[in-house]
């Protein structure tokens, strides 16, 4: 089994769906062209029945990309030629069709039975592969499923002709180990399962959805859904920048993807401007804080050498450097390290002066700032200047 790992984007489409994120089709391909130099595989464009906006945004981002082009149906026929004919100009397009796999979804969002799903499942599978697209079958709430109907619902989708079969954990329910297992046991139990990709799509309900996705990959999966800042559903879906510097940084996972890692915070900041919805500073890869040091242990730490609080390099993500924060907590360290930037070489003596004034001006401010530490040398006679 090849160890790259196929990375579907889904910002368009489950990210785009969080209210108030909605974006047009010429922002649409503005974001879709750079997740294309980004280096992701798939870029799910949009659910075409579901409005003139979405076609239209399937349709144009068709025509925009030389990646793989996904829209979302549910599993009935007028889904299916719709989505069809948006992927028109596509150069590799994917019909992205399912149906719900758990008892509840069946019963209380169906009013069906696993005999019917079955039955609906493999018919729209066939009926999508009919149209000369790559099809991809998603088994929705396969988290809460029943795995000996999920194995013989994927068997029978694979059969049908799916070339990528979905196993989401659509509520965000699953612990890692038990989402790990359950692909592992569709390895296991599913005949022809290498006959197909197998994909995980995560939500972050218990804030799990980047952990089981790769306990999915780990246990056989190869493409991961993703969303840039795991923008998505509720609580949001998994972190597309997560996964990749995950597998960047565990060179024992024994994975790839074609992630350029330089372009993730360039993408994440134009995904957030774009839609209007602020990263929270403590995210990981992409936060503000994500590669900023306030404590003085830490800062001493990170100036030593930065492996000692840093485990990822900012220039592999795009962030030009780690930032040293100056407040009440830092250290003589940090302060000497800031007034070298400025151009300043204090002596120690100079220092223990500096670092006296400074404890009282971090006092007053949450944050001294450079003009703050140029006040400071001024106001200090002993020391000699630049
Ligand atoms: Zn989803």
């Amino acid at each position: 089994m090849s160890n790259r790992i196929q990375i579907f984007d889904t910002t368009l489409r489950d990210g785009e769906q969080v209210p108030g994120c909605q974006l047009s089709t010429d922002e649409k391909i503005v974001v879709a062209r750079k997740l294309e130099e980004l280096g992701v595989d798939v870029i799910e464009a949009g659910f075409p029945i579901s409005s003139p906006g979405d076609f239209l945004s399937v349709v144009e981002l068709s025509k925009a990309v030389n990646v793989g082009v996904c829209a979302l149906t549910r599993s009935k026929k007028e889904d299916i030629d719709v989505a069809a004919e948006a992927l028109h100009h596509a150069k590799r397009g994917r019909i992205h069709t399912g149906i719900g796999s758990s008892d509840v979804h069946i019963k209380t969002k169906f009013n069906s039975t696993r005999e019917k799903v079955l039955e609906q499942a493999v018919w729209a599978t066939g009926y999508a592969k009919a149209k000369g697209y790559e099809v991809e079958f998603f088994a929705e709430d396969a988290g809460r499923a029943d795995l000996a109907f999920l194995a013989k619902l994927v068997e029978s989708v694979i059969a049908a002709g799916a070339d990528v079969v979905n196993i989401p954990d659509t509520t965000g329910y699953c612990l890692p180990h038990l989402y790990g297992k359950r692909i592992a046991y569709l390895f296991e139990h599913v005949k022809n399962i290498h006959k197909a990709t197998i994909s995980v799509h995560c939500h972050n309900d218990l804030g799990l959805a980047t952990a089981n996705t790769i306990a999915g990959l780990m246990n056989g999966a190869r493409q991961a859904e993703v969303t840039i800042n795991g923008i998505g559903e509720r609580a949001g879906n998994t972190s597309l920048e997560e996964v990749a510097m995950i597998i960047q940084t565990h060179k024992d996972l024994e994975m790839t993807t074609g992630i350029n890692s330089k372009k993730l915070y360039e993408l994440s900041t134009l995904v957030s401007e774009m839609m209007r919805m602020p990263v929270q500073p403590n995210k990981a890869i992409v936060g503000a804080n994500a590669f900023a040091h306030s404590s003085g242990i830490h800062q001493d730490g990170f100036l030593k050498n930065s492996e000692n609080y840093e485990i990822i390099n900012p220039a592999d993500v795009g962030v030009p450097s780690s930032s040293i924060i100056l407040t009440a907590r830092s250290g003589r360290a940090a302060l000497k390290h800031r007034l070298e930037l400025l151009g300043y070489q204090p002596s120690k003596p100079e220092l223990d002066q500096l670092y006296d004034h400074f404890l009282i001006v971090a006092d007053e401010k949450k944050n001294v700032v450079d003009d703050d530490l140029i006040t400071l040398v001024a106001n200090t006679p002993l020391l000699v200047q630049k």
